[in-house]
């Protein structure tokens, strides 16, 4: 577990705010004793990375690891362009030299168009991410520690920072033409980084499984993977939710036909819609990838209370279930923070979390939680959908089964 506490002071403007963040820190400190008993923290406690984070041309070698485009070349995660872009951005607010807003102290930007908002924090914040993903990533593949997850903030997973591989793949249509801007609260794709850098190492895997269940589609990792047939996609999220983008029939690039798997998931589900989905498409689709490693784009934002963000009603448990479902699966598990916007439901989903990667919890014992939690919730509803809303939901899926069907089945791969 790492947390990066310079982020604290990122995107104070936006929905993206310092609270949820400064919640779980908090609770997890309060419960240190716990954790630090299952040894699950690196050196036996809560690693937190350190207060400052500047370009180098280390982490520029990271952020600028190469992924396949669609011309069949290689192409940076990040273009230097973008760095450079986000570099001028937060010292102009620095050095005040552009307007900018104060809130809580800090003084910020909030641009509508591109949904992202800079402080004078924002490059060291994400820099610190992306270099505590990319070492827990390291870390994990060597089999240093089983697991890891990363508290780190802004989020990743929306960046698509690189123009031709925004191109390549299925534009958002709210995305700016020229692809060299932050995006949804989104600064740098830590993911797509510590991916592509993993894959560079001499001794790593041939395979990687990103796994985003963020209530918004994962188009970040999406794009940026696209035409690489080493990269499975999968993204599980809210249907007709933003960014509007995510569709079951976006398959992968001519180089990579069936690397991306896409399963929109009609609003207001429940768990048991969720963990159907999962079980039905997305656990198998693993399975037969069979990834050296799975990374999770650790959204929390399908629960329930998260509106204006989604409309989804997941508990904190199914959470917890669909990870110790992974563990069990044997995949060793890298989770990197992306939404969710109320503090008790990422403080619940987080903790849920680290109790299925610590294995605290069976995952039979997560599906009872799940049981309870519903029929508490509904009264004497079941934990099954009522019929009406299971019939609806089944018939959506249906009409989307043959896509999904097509996605698993028409699998590349290179060995
Ligand atoms: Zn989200």
């Amino acid at each position: 577990m790492t947390t990066g506490s310079n982020a604290l002071l990122a995107d104070p403007g936006s929905g993206e705010t310092n609270r949820r963040y400064r919640e779980i820190v908090r609770s997890l400190h309060c419960n240190i004793a716990q954790w630090e008993k299952a040894g699950l923290f690196m050196g036996g406690s809560l690693v937190e990375a350190e207060e400052t984070c500047y370009r180098s041309d280390e982490l520029d070698a990271l952020l600028m690891a190469q992924v396949l485009s669609a011309s069949g070349r290689h192409v940076p995660v990040h273009s230097a362009k973008y760095l450079d872009n986000m570099r001028q951005r937060t010292r102009a607010i620095e050095d005040q030299e552009i307007e900018s807003t104060e809130s809580d102290g800090v003084n910020y930007i909030y641009d509508t168009t591109t949904s992202a908002g800079w402080t004078a924090h924002t490059e060291q914040s994400a820099l610190a991410g992306a270099r505590a993903l990319n070492r827990c990533l390291l870390d994990v593949y060597e089999g240093v520690y089983r697991s890891a997850f990363v508290l780190s903030k802004p989020p990743s997973h929306h960046a698509v920072c690189n123009r031709e591989l925004l191109l390549a793949g299925r534009a958002c249509p709210t995305m700016e033409p020229d692809g060299e801007n932050p995006f949804g609260f989104c600064h740098l794709n830590s993911i797509a980084a510590a991916v592509a850098n993993l894959l560079a190492q001499d001794d790593g895997p041939s395979k990687v499984t990103i796994l985003d269940f963020d209530v918004h589609h994962g188009n970040g990792n999406e794009d940026t993977f696209w035409n690489d047939p080493r990269v499975q996609t999968i993204s599980i999220h809210e249907d007709q939710g933003w960014p509007n983008s995510g569709d079951e029939w976006n398959h992968g690039g001519e180089w990579a036909p069936g690397s991306n798997m896409n399963l929109p998931v009609p609003p207001h589900a429940r768990d048991a819609d969720w963990k159907h989905a999962m079980e039905e498409y997305v656990f198998p689709a693993i399975q037969r990838f069979h990834p050296g490693i799975v990374v999770i784009a650790a959204g929390f934002d399908a629960m329930r209370g998260e509106r204006p963000y989604g409309n989804t009603k997941l508990t904190q448990y199914w959470y917890g279930w669909c990870v110790a479902s992974l563990q069990e699966m044997g995949f060793p598990l890298v989770l990197n923070l992306e939404g969710g916007y109320t503090p008790a439901n990422v403080v619940a989903g987080v903790e849920q979390v680290l109790m299925a990667l610590k294995g605290a919890k069976q995952v039979s014992d997560f599906i009872a939680d799940m049981q309870k939690s519903h029929s508490a919730v509904c009264g004497a509803a079941p934990f099954a959908p009522h019929a009406a809303r299971s019939r609806r939901m089944a018939e959506a899926m249906e009409a989307r089964a043959a896509a999904i069907e097509g996605n698993i089945f028409a699998l590349h791969l290179c060995q």
